[in-house]
């Protein structure tokens, strides 16, 4: 046995030697900083709410998430730990008491477990291993007024264009691979919850979402009402993307057309969709998690904050992002100083900010052909020095 400590408890699991699937009992220590990341969000949320919050941690493996929950946020009432796997649960049985909390723990299929449980959970946390896709209806059928869906997917080859039959069988939406993916990524996934979600008369208000090493993560409030969620349906569409000049554009509505030549340079477009053009991060909620994060124990908080800070940053960025070696690459210059673009960007009246998704991305209001007049000019002016 393998005995760890994370945030405020210590989790026991059969000893593995690596991450995977086949482990006895799931237990991922690269998943702290999600965690940590989590126990901020949900805290935010249980403020926002006001009441006490009853928690469905629907994968739970070794039962760390749902144990840290009940431990870590205030204002929790009862937290479901379910997991397919019997052992799994016993270890789940084994660290709640360890920690000294209790945890009502479920031994069943997670849609299973959705379906039996309707309207009893405020927050639900799907967690799975890869794509939560099978899983969203059930939750979607569950989510009562006001609750919380926590989404984390770890099949990001395919959400970010690498593989786009898997992610049109599973998401239903077609992706490229452009400099800005991961962002498109998680677009897909918010559009896939927003979709389903409709045909429960319920919409979503996107709290928070990220990008982090091998997995995305999204935090969507759940509003409801027939009328509001049509309304709310104008945020899904399509990104159209062009590969030579790094031109693009955004249609709204499912049922959209979409143009096919990049009206810049005359190349064929590519289209990713449908996807959520909507509003991904909610300043107000993510300055509550930065607030809360005083209050809290947590290892990765530097980092967490460092995400939380950029995260709040984007809210009111537009929905891609440009990269500036690919510009550089593709006008075969050398690269000038990022600093350097963001303060003419500005000088230039344009809105340019830093993005978590990559070190080299520029969020601006700025089109390709400004942006790449501007790097121009810099690179120039680098060169005459
Ligand atoms: N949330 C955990 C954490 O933070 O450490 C990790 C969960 S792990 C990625 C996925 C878990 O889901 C495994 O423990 C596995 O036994 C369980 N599982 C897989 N398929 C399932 C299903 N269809 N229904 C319920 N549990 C399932
Ligand atoms: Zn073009």
């Amino acid at each position: 046995l393998k005995i760890i400590e994370e945030g405020k408890v210590k989790i026991k699991f059969p000893d593995f030697d690596k991450v995977s699937s086949d482990a006895p009992v799931f237990y991922n220590p690269k998943m702290e900083f999600n965690r940590d990341n989590s126990i901020l969000a949900l805290q935010a949320y249980q403020k926002e709410v006001d009441r006490e919050i009853n928690i469905c941690d629907l994968f739970g493996g070794s039962g760390i998430r749902g144990i840290r929950y009940k431990k870590e946020i205030e204002g929790v009432g009862e937290v479901s730990v379910n997991d397919i796997s019997p052992l799994a649960n016993e270890f789940t049985r084994i660290n709640a008491e360890l920690n000294d909390v209790e945890v009502n723990i479920d031994q069943k299929e997670a849609n299973i477990e959705l379906r039996t449980n309707m309207g009893l959970f405020d927050v639900i946390d799907i967690d799975p291993f890869g794509t939560p896709s099978p899983f969203v209806d059930s939750a979607a059928y569950n989510l009562k007024r006001d609750s919380l869906l926590c989404l984390t997917a770890t099949d990001t080859s395919c959400l970010s264009g690498t593989y786009p039959e898997p992610c049109i069988r599973k998401y239903n939406a077609k992706p490229y691979k452009s400099e800005y993916y991961h962002e498109n990524g998680i677009r897909i996934i918010i559009g896939f919850a927003a979709l389903t979600l409709a045909k429960y008369q319920k919409h979503i208000e996107v709290k928070m979402s990220h990008s982090t090493e091998h997995y995305m993560r999204v935090y969507l409030k759940i509003i409801k009402g027939s009328k509001a969620t049509d309304k709310s349906l104008k945020n899904i569409g399509y990104i159209s993307h062009c590969k030579n000049c790094l031109y693009r554009t955004e249609s709204h509505g499912l049922a959209t057309s979409v143009p096919d030549i990049c009206p810049e340079c005359g190349e064929k477009l590519v289209t990713a969709g449908p996807l959520w053009l909507g509003p991904i991060q909610n300043k107000e909620f993510i300055e509550s998690m930065i607030e809360i994060a005083d209050e809290k124990e947590l290892n990765t908080k530097k980092k967490v904050l460092k995400l939380l800070n950029s995260c709040k940053m984007e809210a009111d960025a537009p929905a891609t992002f440009y990269d500036i070696h690919k510009i550089c690459r593709s006008l075969k210059i050398s690269a000038p100083k990022l600093d350097l673009v963001f303060d003419k960007l500005k000088e230039n009246g344009f809105y340019a900010v830093k993005t978590h998704y990559s070190p080299l991305g520029i969020k601006t209001d700025a089109s390709s052909r400004e942006l790449i007049e501007i790097v121009k000019e810099l690179a120039e002016e680098v060169e005459n020095k």
